[in-house]
């Protein structure tokens, strides 16, 4: 199954990515988790990367598509992949189409996420992962059975992304109905569009998307 996860920042792609990643055996691609292990490496594009991240804007068409081209090829991919904060532009969209192609890959779906606009704010504002294992919760959405322990992995240790202040995520909500929601229409025109309920709960999400993923079409 090859899919993309398509929404504003806080739309729940990376929440929802994970559970599919457990129940269909397929790898999450999230290029912006990819971009942040870049900058946590403290390598050369991580530095570059972690200034235009910071300010909410794209990391360059050239970096990204670079990264998913080398990603779609490892061996974990063969059954499939959801893209998880990619295609984020019009030309990342035109390069992942020629990247499928020549490699006879076709797109099963693409699922739009949609939530309002101050939703998505008080979502980021709460959003913090566990340090151990990356697994995303939220302060009053989606907090651990036991306070402070980690459900999945058991760790004490948490994390908030630095972007994920109110003056960034209003640059990249910006960002993203410039730039990304235009991609709509030109997956909506290739026959692949669906969507979800985003702001509905977790489990109903999840519910919406297996519907989407079982029905066919
Ligand atoms: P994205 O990857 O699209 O940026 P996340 O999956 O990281 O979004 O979700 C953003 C925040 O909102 C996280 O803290 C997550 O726990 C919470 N969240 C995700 N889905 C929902 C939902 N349906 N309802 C309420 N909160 C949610
Ligand atoms: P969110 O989960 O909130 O949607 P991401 O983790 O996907 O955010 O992305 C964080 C930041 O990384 C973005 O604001 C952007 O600067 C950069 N980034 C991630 N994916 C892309 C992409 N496909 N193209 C350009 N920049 C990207
Ligand atoms: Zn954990």
């Amino acid at each position: 199954m090859k899919l993309i996860l398509l929404g504003p920042p806080g739309a729940g792609k990376g929440t929802q990515a994970r559970r599919l990643v457990d129940t269909h055996e397929i790898p999450q691609l999230s290029t912006g988790d990819m971009l942040r292990a870049a900058v946590s490496a403290g390598t050369e594009l991580g530095q570059m990367a972690k200034a235009v991240m910071d300010r909410g804007d794209l990391v360059s068409d050239d970096i990204i598509v670079g990264m998913i081209a080398e990603r779609i090829d490892q061996p974990d991919c063969v059954n499939g992949f959801i893209l998880d904060g990619f295609p984020r532009s019009e030309a990342q969209a035109a390069a992942l189409d020629i990247m499928l192609s020549e490699r006879s890959i076709a797109l099963d779906h693409v699922i739009e996420m949609r939530v309002d606009d101050e939703a998505l704010v008080e979502r980021l504002a709460g959003r913090y992962t566990c340090a151990e294992c990356g697994a995303g919760y939220h302060d009053r959405f989606q907090v651990p059975q036991v306070e402070s322990v980690c459900d999945n992995c058991g760790g004490r240790e948490f994390k908030r992304r630095d972007d994920d202040n109110e003056t960034t995520v209003r640059s990249r909500l910006t960002v993203y109905h410039d730039q990304t929601a235009p991609l709509l229409p030109y997956y909506r025109a290739k026959g692949v569009l669906r969507h979800v309920d985003g702001m509905a709960e977790i489990d109903v999400v999840t519910a919406q998307i297996g519907a989407i993923l079982n029905g066919g079409k």
